[in-house]
């Protein structure tokens, strides 16, 4: 299989890539499908990195700027129930939140750009491992994505279920918020039911914490400062007259700003440790590996509205300037791109998927009409910056 040279025939890339998903840091395939179509356009293509990451790079004329444009590659653990004819083949393997379509719009902007005699530049195509679970963006970083493949900006796309094809979104300073999680165990001593007096009872402890991280929030941060603590999972106990030994706890917590990450941190910690003390018991934390919060820098997100504008303007004239609407809010959703973010200037832009099913639904699926708009963007990027 060639990258197809019309635009709508990227759709049969996108239709391949969906039909047979891979989880994250397992994209081995995938990795292989895209480096052959790369390599045949005649891009330099280093796979590898940070395990399944593929960078392939354009390089044209004499200067030393360089961009990044980075795509997702990992499907998800869920078994589709669409009825396409490239529905999934993989049982509990399933592209629900349109890295298919975040890959085919790459490849295509890869094929225009390196079609175009014209363009002058050197394009980083990052295709990133392990998006949604184990922070692919990340392990290319360490594995020193940026050393070897130095950008001065770099920008990705995520489709956005619920806006129209052929719309944009963005946002200056936060797009989307940091996520991290904990397990958190509470240690009582357990007893008869009869006796809590010989006891210190976890799951009132447990209730306990519960209820004072709901004041992390609305007491320790500001009123218009967005945030989210959730205790997803509370497990303890086996019958109405025993009083149990532990209580599980599952938490996880959004911010908006690096600093309320950090302070949402140590006030959750404080807090569980200062409650199950005053009762007797004690906690421990497990931490798992969070996502930072992703934070658009200006300048990369004045290049990319030009570039989203003009992209609509070229797909449907009709929708000129109003094809762009400035997010008044971030999304309370995180993204491992955001690791990219802290090392190098860049922008994320939402890109419209029309009214479909939502993100990580077995019945989602990304539209192809937007892949018109996207490999636009993505071209529309590169010549604004090397046309300077
Ligand atoms: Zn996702
Ligand atoms: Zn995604």
């Amino acid at each position: 299989m060639q990258i197809p040279s019309d635009i709508a025939d990227l759709a049969l890339i996108r239709q391949y890539l969906h039909a047979h998903p891979e989880l994250g840091l397992k994209e081995f395939r995938t990795a292989d499908f895209l480096s052959n179509l790369l390599s045949d356009l005649g891009l330099e293509v280093t796979g590898g990195i940070g395990t399944t990451g593929i960078v392939a790079s354009l390089r044209r004329g004499k200067g030393d700027r360089a961009i990044g444009m980075r795509a997702d590659m990992d499907g998800l653990p869920i078994s589709e129930s669409t009825q396409k004819s490239y529905t999934s083949r993989h049982e509990n393997r399933m592209h629900a939140c349109g890295h298919d379509g975040h890959m085919a719009m790459l490849l295509g902007a890869a094929h225009a750009l390196a079609n175009d005699p014209g363009f002058k530049g050197t394009v980083h195509f990052i295709f990133q491992p392990a998006e949604e679970n184990a922070g692919g963006a990340k392990l290319m970083i360490d594995d020193g994505l940026f050393e070897r493949f130095p950008c001065d900006m770099v920008f990705a796309l995520h489709n956005f279920p619920g806006m129209e094809v052929g719309k944009f979104a963005i946002r200056d300073g936060c797009i989307a918020a940091s996520i991290d999680g904990a397990t958190i165990t509470v240690k009582g001593k357990g007893g008869h039911g009869a006796q809590p007096e010989k006891t210190v009872d976890p799951i009132v402890i447990g209730a306990q914490i519960v209820l004072a991280f709901q004041t992390v929030v609305s007491r320790n941060l500001g009123p218009f400062d967005p945030a989210v603590v959730t205790v997803g999972a509370f497990h303890s106990g086996s019958a109405s007259n025993i009083i149990p030994e532990r209580a599980t706890l599952e938490m996880s917590l959004r911010a908006t700003t690096p600093e309320d990450r950090q302070l949402m941190i140590h006030r959750l910690v404080e807090l569980a440790t200062a409650i199950a003390r005053g009762f007797g018991g004690s906690v421990e934390f497990e931490w798992q590996a969070g996502y930072p919060v992703t934070i658009n820098a200006s300048k990369a997100v004045d290049v990319a509205q030009h570039a989203a504008r003009q992209a609509g303007q070229e797909g449907i004239g009709a929708l000129d300037s109003h094809n762009l609407e400035w997010l008044d809010n971030p999304c309370m959703g995180s993204e491992d791109f955001s690791f990219m973010l802290e090392q190098v200037p860049g922008a994320l832009m939402f890109i419209g998927n029309g009214e479909s099913p939502p993100l990580h639904s077995p019945e989602y699926d990304f539209d192809d009409a937007v892949m018109l708009f996207g490999v636009q963007y993505f071209t529309n990027l590169a010549r604004i910056i090397f046309d300077d």
